[in-house]
């Protein structure tokens, strides 16, 4: 994998900066169109979250994609134009990161039940990630395309822990976010379900709580 042609993250111009743009919006509007489905067959309405797109400096120490209550998805546009370059524009992977994101979005929601088969909020967001391309593949197989996705989902992993290097140490980074083999699992698990459940998905701490209210 040529690393170093992803490092440089030269000045976007503004047709490609929309383009990225476009992008990470149709994965989001995407997610939403599974989530609410998930959501409303639950009794209770789904929240989009907001999203926030920005360019943050290689080694900056807060670069990279996060999620955070106050401001919603957060996704770096300099990380999304690395992985076009070294992955060929494979909507997939960049749908993964995004559908993570949105992933903990839903566990700020739901406040989960996690079970021992996803051990930690960060593997159950990866399960949730897996499940919505699931999801997304068999309502439209062309929408995110999954050329070599088996080879390519442990290479991006390991290019997103290199470009967000300046916040943890591959160590710390392992823990945090569970080892490559152990996300791969849970992409791969959440992609074979139907049910997010299968995720440790419930809505049962919602806090939009139940839509139908019990008459006074
Ligand atoms: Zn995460």
């Amino acid at each position: 994998m040529a690393l170093g042609s992803a490092t440089p993250a030269a000045a976007a111009t503004p047709d490609e900066d929309a383009r990225l743009r476009r992008r990470v919006q149709t994965v989001v509007e995407s997610t939403t169109q599974e989530w609410s489905a998930v959501f409303q067959a639950h009794g209770v309405a789904y929240a989009a979250p907001r999203v926030l797109m920005l360019r943050s400096p290689i080694g900056h120490p807060a670069r990279g994609a996060g999620y955070m209550r106050e401001l919603g998805v957060v996704i770096d546009l300099n990380d999304m134009a690395a992985l076009d370059t070294v992955f060929v524009r494979n909507g997939a992977l960049e749908g993964l990161v995004i559908a993570h994101e949105v992933g903990h979005h839903v566990q700020t929601m739901t406040n989960p039940g996690l079970t021992e088969r996803s051990q930690s909020p960060e593997l159950q967001a990866d399960c949730y990630a897996g499940w919505w391309l699931g999801r997304a593949q068999a309502r439209n197989p062309t929408d995110f395309p999954l050329p070599d996705l088996e080879r390519r989902l442990p290479e991006m992993l390991s290019l997103l822990s290199v470009l967000q290097a300046g916040r943890l140490s591959a160590a710390s980074e392992a823990e945090v976010h569970g080892s490559i083999p152990q996300r791969l699992n849970e992409v791969r698990r959440g992609m074979a379900a139907e049910d997010p459940k299968v995720c440790g998905f419930s809505v049962a701490g919602s806090w939009h709580g139940p839509r139908q209210q019990t008459p006074p």
